[in-house]
């Protein structure tokens, strides 16, 4: 039988933002995976910015990093954990990396002296969209388009979208995610944003082929039958999703909805059958959102939380999640607390509330607000035995707070933030300062997958035993993980850490980037930083070893 062409399907924000549009896409990715297909989600951000990196975390949330080290939306980050593989930097697209290639090709002069216009600039997304199916080998492309339908900023993408789909004609589909308001003084949902918004996508030359609409609670048939035939689709089209307690459940949804199998009849593909991978997707849905099990305190630690009136968790969304399938993994319900570190600041800092926690994390950061409320806050959970995880910013600040208070170097600190330190025990790498120096800030850090050499018998090794869904090889020392920093442990400290009782049990193969620190069992619970980002190979049905060690840790804390 001949190979069916490459489908695409198109999923755009109808109404307004914020519904779910990219759980929306991650859970078709699930589902059509399920269905033995090859999946491949793309995310096309209408900002200028050329990468996420430059964003400020209140501002955008999380910046995800992939293996490539392209710094991303957190959107790629859900898209990994509902796929269940990595993403190629193909699959992340922005305004701002399409205007910067149209005109450095223009400057170079390779579009041979033409007017080069918008048309140069909708054809390279084209082209783009096309590239990354080829790279990921993939059988289907879901992109979603940022923003919603109306925005002028993603206009050039509605019309890449279109020509696209007079390319590959039946080959391409159209989604729209909407938004079905029930105003309380009405209370009755209601229809009419839907079919407006629709009435403006086709005014870009789209018609739709399936409406996700998202609700506060199921849309019922005769809503649906109202949007069908407004927007010109059959009513099975319309697929209802309404608020749930847990993102993971959104496939389970759609799964019962039978949207996959509407999906392949709308591409002409075969209906294969859900395969048994689903079943631990279910599995894992079911026990992530269930009540059950001993309720563990995490104290997650940051100063990105407050954004206006709002308490905002974005900017650690892969954070939060690498702890809840861990925490599944170990069979205890976590409950995640974000606890400001400017609170540990003060003059009388009231300690006591730290003691609720089973344990605590510092993520990653930069700058130096909050820094010496996190530093009081690492020492706290080292002298009680409380078990920590710092992760990049944390470790290096577990190491600053291990070189003052039990090393005696007093004012020890990073160079980020008091060049002046008498004792700098971290410190730039070489390479960056050329780089800040020059002001070259953008997708400059130390970027993406970095091996690191484990220490015999330490916790990380013993942790690592499992990585990524495998078993590793005993023989195994060698693990690759995601980084993004400019600081290093400083190599002229490292004998004075270790010989104080600090083990680096990671380290870059060469032996002179610390990548991971621990304080051994028989001094400390768990007390454990790593120069990368673990959070960021945390898939649901993988958890990230080290986050499961934590999390065994924070478990075994209860008992007492
Ligand atoms: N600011 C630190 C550095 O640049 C840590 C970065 C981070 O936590 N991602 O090295």
């Amino acid at each position: 039988m001949k190979k069916p062409n490459h489908k695409y399907i198109f999923v755009i924000g109808g109404v307004m933002s914020g519904v779910g549009k990219g759980i929306a896409v991650s859970s078709i990715g699930t589902l059509l995976t399920a269905k033995g297909y090859k999946v491949n989600l793309v995310k096309v951000d209408p900002y200028l910015n050329v990468d996420a990196g430059t964003m400020h975390p209140t501002e955008h949330g999380e910046v995800f990093v992939l293996n490539s080290g392209l710094e991303t939306d957190q959107d790629m980050g859900n898209y990994e954990r509902f796929l269940g593989r990595d993403l190629a930097p193909d699959d992340y697209i922005t305004s701002g990396m399409v205007y910067k290639h149209v005109i450095d090709k223009e400057r170079a002069l390779e579009f041979g002296g033409k007017c080069v216009d918008a048309k140069q600039i909708r054809d390279e997304i084209v082209h783009r969209l096309e590239h990354a199916a080829k790279v990921n080998k993939s059988d289907i492309s879901i992109i979603e388009i940022g923003g919603t339908i109306g925005d002028y900023q993603n206009v050039m993408f509605m019309e890449a979208a279109r020509v696209f789909k007079t390319y590959h004609s039946s080959d391409v589909i159209f989604m729209m995610v909407s938004y079905l308001p029930t105003p309380g003084s009405i209370g009755e949902m209601k229809t009419r944003p839907t079919q407006n918004a629709e009435r403006q996508l086709a005014s870009y030359g789209i018609n739709t082929d399936f409406i996700i609409g998202r609700a506060s609670t199921p849309i019922d048939k005769k809503r649906k039958e109202k949007i069908a035939s407004a927007c010109n689709i059959r009513p099975e089209r319309v697929i209802s999703a309404p608020d749930i307690k847990s993102i993971y459940d959104v496939p389970v949804n759609f799964e019962k909805d039978h949207l996959a199998e509407q999906l392949l009849e709308a591409l002409d593909l075969p209906r294969t059958k859900t395969n048994d991978s689903f079943k631990a997707w279910t599995k894992m849905a079911q026990g992530i959102k269930s009540d059950k099990g001993k309720q563990v305190h995490i104290g997650v630690v940051g100063k990105y939380f407050n954004s206006g009136d709002f308490i905002l968790s974005d900017a650690y969304l892969s954070v939060l999640e690498a702890i809840k399938f861990s925490a599944y993994a170990v069979g205890v319900k976590p409950i995640i607390h974000t606890v400001n570190s400017r609170d540990f600041e003060e003059k009388n800092i009231d300690y006591s509330t730290l003691d609720q926690y089973d344990g605590i994390i510092v993520p990653g950061g930069f700058g130096e607000t909050g820094i010496e409320g996190k530093l009081n806050v690492i020492r706290y959970a080292r002298e009680r035995n409380i078990p920590y995880f710092g992760l990049c910013y944390g470790m290096q600040l577990m190491v600053i707070e291990y070189a003052r208070n039990v090393l005696g170097l007093a004012g020890a600190h990073t160079d980020e933030i008091n060049p002046k330190s008498p004792h700098l025990v971290i410190d730039i790498m070489p390479d960056q300062k050329k780089k800040l120096a020059e002001g070259n800030y953008g997708g400059s850090m130390r970027l993406g997958l970095y091996p690191a050499k484990l220490t015999k018998d330490s916790i990380a090794q013993e942790a690592y035993s499992y990585f990524a869904g495998k078993k590793l090889p005993k023989a195994t020392t060698v693990i690759k993980e995601r980084h993004r920093h400019r600081y290093e442990v400083n190599q002229k400290y490292i004998e004075r850490l270790e010989k104080g009782g600090l083990v680096f049990s990671g380290k870059s193969p060469d032996g002179t980037l610390m990548e991971i620190a621990e304080l051994p069992r028989s001094v400390h619970p768990f007390f454990l930083g790593t120069q990368f980002h673990p959070e960021f190979m945390a898939r649901p049905l993988a958890p990230h070893p080290l986050f499961t060690e934590f999390m065994k840790a924070a478990k075994a804390m209860m008992v007492f």
